[in-house]
């Protein structure tokens, strides 16, 4: 059985005060439940003293990129080997990556290797634009993204990553797709997966769903049988929101 992830992604927000801060409230809401994976993706900076004070709790912890190089003359980069030992996931191809830094189906195959090869877990980012959508092309988006992001990688490096399928007009809009939707686009990872990896390998690897997911919402997105769990951006910036997602999914995990 796959376990449920909620990863929490912070983007540009929070000092490291109030990281800290923010971490210590959840984990007065939620205690030590281990029937879901709580995992906090901070700015960069942040990972560091995080480790530090919550490492007697249940949270795994993220970056929200890094570059593909070990070392070099990349100003203002961050590589792989400088996160092993302070994160367990690498947030890879975000939108807003794609749209506003330059990132491409390219960029995100070779940081998708390098992470790997660093022994940490890549969570590669997919979804269509609203005019994609619009022009009914989220398929072969989605298509497109999965197979290039994934070119290259073994059974095994595959089954260690996360696909996150989050449509870019979903992203902060208050506008989530319905469940149906997020279920039925997430089907269709997992198909591309069984396609490229064999059935084993698809029946391992989390898909989860992002944009706009709520306490609200996060129940009936869970219900899907092809989502295991909720990459989740505002609503993660406030301790309770977050907790009570945790809380949701746990519920329906464990009922
Ligand atoms: C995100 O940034 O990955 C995201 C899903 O944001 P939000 O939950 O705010 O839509």
């Amino acid at each position: 059985m796959r376990k449920p992830m909620m990863a929490g992604n912070w983007k540009m927000n929070m000092t490291v005060a109030g990281a800290l801060d923010l971490a210590r409230q959840i984990y007065r809401l939620v205690g030590d439940t281990s029937v879901v994976e709580q995992l906090l993706c901070p700015p960069s900076v942040c990972l560091h003293p995080l480790k530090a004070v919550t490492d007697d709790m249940p949270f795994l912890l993220g970056a929200q990129n890094c570059h593909w190089q070990e070392s070099g003359a990349f100003t203002g980069e961050i590589s792989p080997p400088m996160l092993r030992g302070l994160a367990d996931y690498v947030v890879l191809g975000h939108s807003e990556r794609r749209q506003l830094f330059g990132e491409t189906d390219e960029t995100v195959n070779k940081k998708t290797h390098a992470v790997l090869a660093h022994q940490l877990n890549p969570i590669v980012c997919v979804g269509e634009s609203l005019e994609q959508n619009e022009r009914g092309e989220t398929s072969s988006t989605i298509t497109a993204q999965v197979r290039a992001a994934l070119d290259g990688l073994n059974d095994e490096q595959v089954q260690s990553l996360v696909i996150a399928y989050e449509p870019i007009w979903a992203i902060g809009t208050g506008r989530a797709a319905t469940a149906q939707t997020a279920g039925d686009i997430c089907g269709l990872v997992r198909a591309i997966l069984r396609e490229m990896h064999g059935a084993a390998v698809a029946g391992a690897t989390r898909v989860l769903y992002g944009g706009s997911a709520k306490p609200d919402n996060i129940g009936a997105i869970m219900e899907q049988s092809d989502i295991d769990g909720a990459l989740i951006g505002g609503a993660s910036l406030e301790a309770e929101s977050y907790a009570e997602m945790v809380r949701i999914t746990a519920r329906v995990y464990s009922g």
